[in-house]
């Protein structure tokens, strides 16, 4: 239901053009497919991704002469469907933390994106998964970040390690994992700072914190998840190719989606890119944060 309310302003913006687009049609010809393509290319799915889908839209078309334009919704549906099935799992609301422990999420993304909120959020739905949790401040570059973390880690009731602001992010991680390890905590978030104004340095700083980190527990990160603003649409795509140059990132979360008709990115993204979706933001509460499930997302984009 909060993902139904979270999607509406995507799901509005992509349906009613899309009813618009085949209203008094019978068959899809090739306007239909034009305006469709507009329809996703507008709603931030991306160049790419939507070609691929109308193109394997064209094919069955093709292939069905009277495909009719009513059967549209639903092939466009199998098809969304098909595309995140290719790169998402479905296997994450089972997850075994306890098979690495601690558990290392080394958490990536430029400021503002809802990096903090997104940590705090998640650290309460681990810990009341029944995981001890400890939260790093290694975005040591502005004392906000300190801070806010710090009043979420009150929030949820967990422990954040954290040091003077200008103090090595590395070493910040170091004392979190070790602390992490004699506290017997089964998972450890590591915050980071999001400045992307140089890729080197970016790149330098995250491999450090990376090695640091495989000092203290081996294998660690095993999480790598960058952050994104959904609502920035392009933006966000962007963001994620400078960071996936910079560093290995092997989960996303996509946040602010419930402010946004740009909610099309997440397909676009986990196309491109192909590195699961794993949490998706649809609000600023404390329970807003919901593992990514791609067959509820589809249904409600589809309802
Ligand atoms: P950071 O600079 O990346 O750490 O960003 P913050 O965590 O401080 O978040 C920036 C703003 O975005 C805050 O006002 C958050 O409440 C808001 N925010 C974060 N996630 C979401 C979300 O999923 N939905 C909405 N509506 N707001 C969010």
């Amino acid at each position: 239901e909060a993902l139904d309310k979270g999607l509406e302003k995507t799901k509005a913006g992509l349906f009613s053009k899309l009813t618009k687009a085949v209203m008094g049609k019978s068959t899809v010809d090739d306007e239909v497919l034009d305006e469709l393509e507009e329809i996703l290319v507008t709603s931030d799915v991306g160049v790419t991704t939507t070609l691929k889908i109308i193109d394997r839209i064209q094919e069955r078309v093709s292939k069905d002469k009277y495909f009719g334009a009513s059967e549209l919704n639903t092939l466009l549906k199998s098809e969304i469907q098909k595309l995140l099935a290719e790169n998402n799992s479905n296997d994450f609301e089972n997850f075994e933390y306890g098979n690495h422990k601690p558990y290392v999420i080394m958490v990536v993304g430029v400021n503002g994106v809802g990096k903090t909120t997104t940590i705090g959020k998640l650290a309460h739905k681990l810990k009341l998964a029944g995981n001890k949790v400890v939260l790093g401040a290694a975005d040591t570059f502005r004392a906000a970040a300190v801070d806010q973390l710090k009043l979420w880690g009150e929030r949820v009731d967990v422990r954040v390690v954290a040091q003077a602001m200008g103090s090595d992010p590395a070493s910040v991680a170091f004392d979190t994992l070790q602390s992490a390890v004699a506290n017997g905590e089964d998972v450890a978030i590591i915050d980071t700072a999001g400045r992307l104004h140089n890729k080197v340095a970016l790149m330098n700083e995250l491999t450090k914190i990376k090695n640091v980190m495989q000092k203290v527990v081996p294998g660690a990160p095993h999480e790598i998840l960058l952050v994104l603003d959904a609502s920035t649409g392009q933006n966000a795509i962007e963001q994620c190719k400078q960071f996936t140059q910079a560093t290995h990132v092997n989960a996303l979360a996509l946040t602010k989606l419930d402010g946004t008709a740009k909610g099309g990115v997440v397909i676009g993204i986990s196309d491109q890119f192909r590195i699961p979706v794993k949490y998706i933001g649809v609000g600023e509460g404390i329970n807003d944060l919901q593992l990514f499930d791609r067959q509820d997302f589809v249904n409600s984009l589809f309802k």
